[in-house]
């Protein structure tokens, strides 16, 4: 299988409602979508989000990458060692990790479609389903409390709660007014998103004790692994890694410092599905339960971070509730690759990752 060209396009992502986190407010997105086109007629797509915020990665960082950078390199490669292609791509451009994905997932699902597999079987998956929790945004008490029952009514079991932003005792209010409001029925998941100091991270989390929260994601700066190590030695509930994890080094160094009991695997930030598999493979070493997550992104990302939630079979947690925020048009659902419903993504039995291409040579 040889690479004959690669071409990139933007596609709009309209959302039904802005996100808002302690660091970005989304309301919609264009994603850049990579087509690799090969001499025995596969085409493997991938996706790119821009999330500047946190990967530092912008809508036209990822084109110049992809087009000025990867394609001169992609063109004419022979895909038979897409792992050492894979690692040499990652030196070609410093950090840029949502382009590496990009073309990382497009590789998996051309080799995917060769294998004639759907991509989470090539991945050694046995299940085609998976339940999601929801993410409430950040907003007031009242705000916060009403979407939390309005998911519960819609069918989500579990619940992740965007904080960061407010002083710590409307933090710690916010969270005990939801749980109230549910019965003290729904298991939680917090992410402060970087936004508190270590000392306050642990004050805010002692005066949470008792409620039925699963983990912290994130509670400090991503490069403060003493804080967050410290945060970790003094909370009650596990503590997981988002910021600060990256890649395979960033996982050894979390572990060496005791810095976080559990990982949040993006494929954003890992640079793909290579990227991750590495992570995962260690904290399956290490007995470091994973999450699956990701940026707010379009059909094509979502759709290779449900496949590798889906191929690990063993992943602890799933965050993958973004296409529950999209506006389902006929277009959208045509093209996704999986169908949600409840608090559940099904993947279809296409082989690949699944996106249905115009032109129909995928
Ligand atoms: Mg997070």
């Amino acid at each position: 299988m040889k690479i004959k060209e690669v071409q990139t396009e933007l596609v709009p992502i309209a959302l039904k409602t802005p996100f808002k986190t302690a660091l970005r407010e989304v309301q919609t997105l264009d994603v850049v979508r990579v087509k690799i086109y090969l001499d025995n007629g596969i085409v493997g797509v991938g996706e790119a989000a821009p999330t500047p915020a946190i990967t530092g990665d912008t809508q036209e960082s990822i084109w110049h990458d992809i087009t000025q950078c990867y394609r001169p390199y992609l063109s004419g490669r022979e895909l038979s060692h897409p792992i050492n292609m894979l690692t040499e791509l990652k030196e070609l451009v410093p950090h840029a990790t949502s382009a590496k994905a990009a073309i990382d997932i497009a590789v998996f699902d051309a080799l995917a479609k060769q294998a004639q597999q759907p991509l989470y079987q090539y991945l050694g998956g046995k299940q085609a389903s998976l339940q999601t929790d929801y993410t409430i945004s950040i907003g007031s008490k009242e705000k916060m409390v009403a979407d939390a029952q309005g998911y519960v009514k819609q069918g989500f079991t579990e619940l992740k709660v965007k904080m960061g932003l407010d002083d710590p005792e409307v933090e710690v209010a916010k969270l005990k007014a939801m749980n109230q409001a549910l019965d003290g029925k729904i298991q939680f998941r917090i992410d402060a998103n970087q936004g508190w100091e270590p000392r306050e991270a642990v004050e805010i989390i002692q005066s949470w004790k008792g409620l039925p929260i699963q983990f912290i994601e994130q509670p400090v700066k991503a490069h403060d692994l003493d804080g967050l190590a410290f945060v970790t030695k003094n909370s009650t509930f596990p503590i997981m890694a988002d910021e600060s994890l990256y890649n395979l080094a960033d996982a050894q160094a979390l572990i060496q410092h005791k810095a976080c009991h559990m990982f949040n695997l993006k494929l954003m930030k890992t640079a793909g599905i290579q990227g991750a598999l590495e992570i995962f493979q260690l904290a399956q070493k290490e007995q470091i339960p994973c999450m699956m997550g990701s940026m707010i992104e379009g059909y094509g990302g979502m759709a290779a971070a449900v496949h590798f939630a889906a191929g690990m079979n063993t992943l602890a947690y799933n965050d993958l509730d973004v296409p529950f925020m999209w506006k389902l048009t006929e277009q959208a659902k045509k093209q996704m690759g999986f169908t949600i419903s409840k608090n559940t993504l099904t993947l279809s039995n296409q082989a690949g990752v699944g996106i249905w291409l115009e032109e129909g040579r995928a």
